[in-house]
């Protein structure tokens, strides 16, 4: 699908924008401007003056204009605002307020699905219910780390989380709709609960609070896998690990978010680590899980990254030997401190430093999964996609590997979907996707 997108207002709605191309990317959509004709508009609206408000409804209207078949959405506050006033506007296709944002992109897919309709029915089928096959669950809000390219601990407010009993009747409502794995996620996953003590960094606990709520999550019967969220590295310790390894439902795949693997960007960026520091989390990983699936984000062309700040980089990414990279060029963000520094990147050079480190990315992940070639492995199948002309059924693995099987009949693949199945892994696709 071609996706496009318009952030109005402030620098969260900017960030969060910015997200949800990542997420649909991820998802394999195009993301094109918003001049262009697009399958989906979104726009990302702000509601803080009445002008704010006019000008959401007018770029709603813009996009109808674009293209009378797409799919136009109002997201963010606008909408809840106006959802309050009770006001409706027949250009918008779909709401989706701050709440909902979180859940944009399978709400939009289904809502794709069921659009293109009754001779797809089926397959719609199959989609609907992929929504209850794996739920993210926001469980912490607010970070007070610092990093000097991020607007979020000026503007999101202070750390908050959710209290743990109110976390588990959500899970348990989950679990009666059907889910089988919960990603408990978090803007600073690694603090949640901190704002339960005196305490004022996520060091002092020892990741102590996550543990408890991931104990208390897998008490809930029905509850299949749990997956974390991205990981600041400093919360990787020994007892930290072994404890997370003794719950049988957590997977192998840890998001550890690295940012550089070059010390120097890492100090500019005010990360609170060092590359050999990273390592030796990976390390502990590596030693209580069998061959774990770390997943990471990097962000190039940060200001002043010289040509062997990123070779440093790129030569760090294939050491630590990630599953999976989500590389970021990086974008400027007025009242942080990274903005104001010199040495800014042309977008040239940070495009083609994307493209190396995005290369090296799939050569990583090619080679992290190609041991497991010949073994079985456990996918929970979520949906039906076409691969060469074919209905497969399409999930994942614990370790965040995209695993397709053939299926033959509707009824086969009703069965079969949300269910976690045993596969052999035989070869890997053109897309990435192992079969
Ligand atoms: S850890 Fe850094 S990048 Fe992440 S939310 Fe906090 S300040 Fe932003």
């Amino acid at each position: 699908m071609r996706v496009a997108f318009l952030s109005l207002g402030c620098k969260v709605n900017y960030y969060e924008t910015e997200k949800m191309k990542e997420q649909f990317g991820e998802r394999g959509h195009m993301v094109v401007s918003f001049e262009e004709e697009a399958d989906i508009y979104i726009v990302n609206t702000c509601t803080v003056t009445n002008i704010a408000d006019r000008k959401s409804r007018k770029m709603l209207h813009r996009a109808r204009r674009m293209n009378g078949d797409a799919l136009v959405v109002a997201a963010g506050c606008y909408v809840d605002s106006a959802r309050k006033r009770g006001e409706a506007d027949g250009s918008v296709d779909f709401f989706i307020g701050n709440e909902e944002k979180d859940h944009l992109v399978e709400i939009l897919e289904n809502a794709l699905r069921e659009r293109q309709g009754q001779e797809m029915k089926k397959k719609s089928e199959a989609a609907e219910r992929e929504e209850h096959t794996r739920a993210y669950l926001k469980v912490q809000d607010g970070c007070n780390q610092y990093c000097t390219y991020c607007i979020i601990p000026y503007v999101r407010g202070p750390l908050s989380s959710k209290p743990e009993e109110q976390v588990v009747a959500e899970v348990e409502k989950l679990a009666e709709q059907g889910v089988r794995e919960v990603v408990l996620t978090g803007i600073h996953l690694s603090s949640y609960g901190v704002d339960f003590t005196e305490k004022k960094s996520f060091l002092e606990l020892e990741g102590k609070p996550l543990l408890s709520l991931i104990r208390a999550v897998g008490k809930v019967s029905g509850i299949q896998r749990i997956r974390l969220g991205s990981l600041e590295p400093r919360i990787i310790t020994h007892a930290f690990a072994e404890e997370l390894a003794g719950q049988q439902k957590v997977c192998p795949h840890f998001h550890l978010s690295l940012q550089s693997g070059c010390d120097d960007t890492l100090k500019r960026m005010n990360r609170h680590y060092s590359t050999m520091e990273y390592l030796e989390k990976l390390e502990i990983l590596r030693k209580y899980f069998v061959r774990p699936a770390i997943t990471t984000e990097i962000i190039v062309g940060f200001p002043g990254e010289t040509e062997e700040e990123f070779a440093a980089t790129c030569a760090f990414a294939e050491r630590a030997g990630f599953a999976k990279i989500h590389v970021f060029k990086y974008s400027r963000r007025q009242g942080t401190m990274a903005d104001a520094m010199e040495g800014q990147v042309p977008e040239q050079v940070k495009g083609e430093r994307s493209d190396r480190l995005i290369g090296i990315g799939r050569e990583l992940e090619r080679a992290y999964g190609m041991p497991f070639l010949g073994q079985d492995t456990q996918v929970l199948l979520e949906e039906i996609v076409q691969i060469q002309g074919r209905d497969c059924l399409v999930g994942y693995n614990e370790r965040y590997m995209r695993v397709a099987i053939p299926v033959g009949d509707g009824a086969e693949a009703e069965e079969l979907c949300n269910q976690i199945v045993s596969v052999r892994l035989s070869r890997r696709g053109e897309d990435g996707t192992w079969l």
